[in-house]
């Protein structure tokens, strides 16, 4: 993968202000002339995620009033209809082009209301995030950690978290490691950063070395495929 010129880290924020930040601006948007299948697929398979995640912190009570932080906002999909629904959102980003556009959105999606907060945004990487937080979600962000990052990357958010941390990422099964392989066959312009998968058994690891019980919720197969594919 791109790794010339920098550590993983620099990678990533350097493709989220630039070709990615265009990418996934059109992956998140509504526009459908924008994208091709195989983007809208992960559009789909995204706004799921998203839905899901609504769901499950609803499903714990009101959220209006509940201090959530949302960790590699990207373009605010989560935390607008969070702000929305009254939550006091702090959404970051390594990108400060990401955060700019999910702040964007929330001025054009909270101006007028006056029983909601704008949330609090800030450019950081999610390791340098501090304070306490009712609930943490960090949603297909894993993605971008090796193996070897991210127990240190589980254990930071689970540190700032006082009741709830929910985490998506691309499960490594036999079955998906090697769509993966395949998709590493297909070079050029538009193939993104190094994707990495992670196995369910080293997320919950991570997590019970800090305490927390993980409660599975998985995917389904076929948002794992979009999330695998080249695009
Ligand atoms: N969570 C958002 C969502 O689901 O709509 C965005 C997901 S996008 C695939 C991944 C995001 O993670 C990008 O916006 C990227 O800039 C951010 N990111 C990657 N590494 C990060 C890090 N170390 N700290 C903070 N954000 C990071």
């Amino acid at each position: 993968a791109e790794e010339v010129g920098g550590t993983d880290k620099e990678v990533v924020r350097e493709y989220f202000n630039n070709t990615g930040f265009e990418r996934w601006k059109k992956i998140y948007g509504e526009a459908t002339e924008d994208v091709n299948r195989v983007q809208l697929d992960i559009r789909l398979g995204h706004a799921q995620t998203v839905e899901n995640t609504l769901r499950m912190l609803r499903d714990g009570g009101p959220l209006s009033g509940m201090s959530v932080c949302d960790a590699g906002c990207g373009t605010g999909s989560l935390t607008v209809p969070l702000a929305k629904e009254g939550a006091l959102v702090t959404a970051s980003d390594i990108s400060a082009a990401m955060v700019a556009e999910a702040e964007r959105k929330a001025r054009e999606a909270l101006s007028g209301q006056s029983d909601v907060r704008m949330p609090n945004f800030e450019v950081k990487d999610l390791e340098s995030l501090s304070g306490k937080f009712h609930t943490v979600v960090c949603l297909d962000v894993l993605i971008h950690y090796p193996q070897e990052k991210a127990e240190a990357m589980i254990a930071h958010l689970a540190s700032l978290a006082e009741s709830r941390l929910v985490l998506s990422f691309a499960p490594k099964t036999v079955y998906y490691d090697l769509l993966k392989r395949v998709g590493e066959l297909f070079p050029g312009p538009s193939k993104a950063t190094r994707a990495y998968l992670h196995a369910e058994r080293d997320v919950e690891r991570a997590l019970e070395k800090v305490g927390w019980k993980w409660n599975h919720e998985i995917y389904s197969p076929e948002h794992l495929q979009q999330k695998i594919m080249p695009f």
